[in-house]
């Protein structure tokens, strides 16, 4: 084990877009583990859209970074010493730890990762944070009925692309939108989605969904918002249900934008529109993480990670998430195992 780590910090709070000037790498000591802790060599790290609002100064549900923060994340990494009984030298773990390296863990907060159940860098995606919230946002937000349409935004992504599956388990017809060909043919050749929309190189989205969702949108997991939840709004059946996930069409946005409003749409329906916070459901994690590795190990849930190579390209593959790199989780791989 070397004596340097690298770390990722906020260099400044973007306007708009973040680009590279939004992040610095600097050179540290390799931290050491107060009693309780783990000190993991990181082996992937987890860029996710949330982590935008964390270099705003503004109050939200995850505090802001300050200028000259480490960013943290979720990681997935191999213990190289321990001040915990829980966990020994050389086990694989997942928790919350930082753009590093190294990082230190609170042992109390980490899970195992058990690689006969999957690859590692899955436990970042299906099997970790975005595979609960795509979980308990389907199931006990939208409350999916067999025969129900559900419409997924972000489809393509690591909570739409499970959302779109369970709702399949669940007996619904799936409609997905999402930003490339891959993606749409990815959603409905291996995904079992019933029918996806590209939404970049479809001009009518209302049109579209006539003939993806001909019997109207009885759930609507909105990952994304923007031109494409407006014109799902307008397709909404009567009790429908909306689950609003994420926003990421906004979230570089300096200021709410305003346009036609939707709500009128609600009314004669009677739609029920929900913001979902995954931290919520903490309590039932067990059952979500145990659910979902009995769909991966079965079969009957299909995940995908894209692996952007090397801790210095960690900005790179977050600012991935806004142009819409990744198909399935995006994270980056940090070390190898026989490192
Ligand atoms: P994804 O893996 O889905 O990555 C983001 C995707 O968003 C991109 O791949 C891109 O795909 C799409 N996208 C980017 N910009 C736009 C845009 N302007 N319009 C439409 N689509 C866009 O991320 P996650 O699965 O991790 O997260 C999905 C959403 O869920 C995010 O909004 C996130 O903030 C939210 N979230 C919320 C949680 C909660 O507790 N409420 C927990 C976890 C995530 P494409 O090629 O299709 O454009």
């Amino acid at each position: 084990m070397t004596d340097t780590n690298r770390e990722w910090l906020l260099a400044e709070r973007p306007t708009g877009e973040p680009d590279q000037d939004s992040f610095e790498l600097r050179e540290t000591e390799v931290p050491d583990p107060d009693p309780g802790e783990l000190l993991v060599r990181v082996r992937y790290l987890s860029v996710d859209p949330y982590m935008r609002g964390r270099m705003r100064d503004a109050e939200s549900y995850a505090e802001p970074w300050d200028v000259g923060d480490a960013l943290k994340g979720g990681v997935v990494g191999e213990v190289v010493e321990t001040e915990s009984d829980a966990y020994d030298a050389g086990d694989l773990v997942t928790g919350e730890g930082r753009w590093a390296d190294y990082a230190t863990l609170d042992a109390d907060d980490v899970a195992p990762v058990d690689p006969a159940v999957a690859d590692p860098e899955a436990y970042l995606g299906v099997l970790g944070m975005p595979g609960r919230t795509a979980y308990f946002g389907l199931l006990d937000v939208g409350e999916p009925k067999p025969g129900d349409t559900v419409v997924v935004s972000g489809a393509a992504g690591a909570v739409g692309s499970v959302v779109g599956q369970i709702a399949k388990l669940n007996g619904c017809r799936v409609v997905g939108f999402a930003g490339s060909d891959e993606k749409t043919d990815w959603l409905t050749d291996d995904l079992g989605f019933d029918a996806a929309i590209n939404y970049k190189t479809t001009d009518d989205y209302r049109a579209a969904l006539d003939e993806a969702a001909p019997d109207g949108v009885d759930v609507y997991f909105d990952n994304v918002g923007g031109p494409i939840t407006d014109a799902v709004f307008t397709k909404l059946n009567l009790d429908a249900r909306v689950a609003v996930c994420g926003q990421i069409a906004h979230y570089n946005d300096e200021t709410v934008p305003t346009g036609p409003r939707k709500l009128p749409q609600l009314i004669s329906v009677r739609a029920r529109v929900q913001g979902l916070l995954v931290g919520d459901f903490a309590t039932r994690f067990g059952e979500a993480s145990e659910r979902l590795a009995g769909w991966v190990a079965s079969g009957d849930l299909e995940h995908r990670e894209t692996v952007v190579e090397g801790l210095e390209n960690a900005p790179d593959a977050f600012l991935g998430l806004f142009s819409g790199d990744n198909i399935g989780k995006q994270v980056v791989r940090v070390s190898a195992a026989e490192q």
